[in-house]
Parts: structure tokens; sequence; C-alpha cells
């Protein structure tokens, strides 16, 4: 069956606690395992708790995903790990436009009207290994309420597109 058409989690995991998840991550982080995580909206296809937030922690190399779960967005996790994820400079302004294809240029618009008009939205970078990916490539999967969601796979990480989207998604931009 279509991932993205069958509500919930495909996956099974443990459930911890916020310090638990930032220390396991942290610790993969240290030991140089593959890992990488999600924030699942409240509406999100893949929450196993829709209404609140579930920080979704997968370690791929150790064959285990932990869950936390928020009644808010869990912003400071969020940004704890990201830069470990995708580098120092996940958030920094670069310069706009270079290096991104229509296609890109058509998703981040999309986002930017939604979030104009005041519309939930959120993304998900799927790494090749990611549990919620059946494509095995870097797969980027947006959410925005009332549309179906929109799907881009790539080659390699698109650093520069998910680093607009980012900035897009913590108000920076
Ligand atoms: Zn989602
Ligand atoms: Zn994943």
């Amino acid at each position: 069956m279509c991932q993205s058409c069958q509500p919930g989690l495909p996956l099974s995991f443990e459930t911890v606690e916020e310090a638990g998840i930032v220390a396991a991550a942290t610790a993969a982080h240290g030991r140089g395992e593959a890992w990488h995580f999600h924030v699942l909206a409240p509406n999100c296809t893949f929450n196993p708790r829709p209404g609140g937030y579930t920080f979704l922690l997968e370690l791929t190399d150790a064959g285990r995903a932990l869950c936390a779960f928020y009644p808010d967005k869990p912003t400071a996790v969020n940004k704890q790990l990201l830069p470990l994820l995708h580098g120092a400079d996940a958030l920094a302004a670069k310069p706009p436009g270079a290096g991104l294809e229509a296609e890109d240029e058509a998703l981040l618009a999309a986002i930017e009207a939604a979030a104009r008009a005041g519309s939930a939205w959120h993304h998900h970078m799927m790494f090749p290994a990611c549990g919620l990916n059946p494509s095995g490539k870097w797969r980027l999967f947006v959410e925005i309420d009332g549309k179906a969601p929109a799907t881009r796979d790539y080659d390699s990480e698109p650093s520069l597109v998910l680093n607009r989207i980012e900035r897009l998604y913590f108000g920076l931009s």
C-alpha cells in the first residue's frame, strides 16, 4: 500500500522523554552512526498520536526508532539537533535562487503561499534509509493543510532547498 495513503507510523518504536531523545541522538552522532529525526505535526500523515506533536528519532544503524510526545511544537529540541544532522549552517541565510530547479522554486512558492495564508504546513527530509521513505533516494515530503502531500526525490541531500524550507518553518525568512 502507498505509505502516504496510510495514516500512522509504518515502523515500530520505543517511547522516551525529551532528554532521552536528545541523549540518544547525540550519542549516536558521537559514535558516527547514522541517525535522523522527524517532527510529526498534529495532522501529519505519519503521526502515531494525531492531535499532538511527535518527535521521531530513527537510529538507522542501530535498527531502533524512538518517539517522544509533545503538546506544543518541539522547537528547542528540533533546533538543537538540526545542525548536528544537516551542518552548522543549516539555518543560516544563504543567497537566494542559485542552484534551485524550477520544481524546487514551485514547491517553495507553495509553502510561502500557505504560510502567508495562515495554513498549517510542515515538511519531512527523508534520508535514503528512512523508515518512512520507500524511494531509496533523498525525499522531501511537504504536507500543506487541505492539499495532497508534495514529494520531491533527489540523488543527493538537497541542502539548499532544505535550508530555504527550514528557514520558512522557523520563521527566519
Ligand atoms: Zn508529516
Ligand atoms: Zn526517517
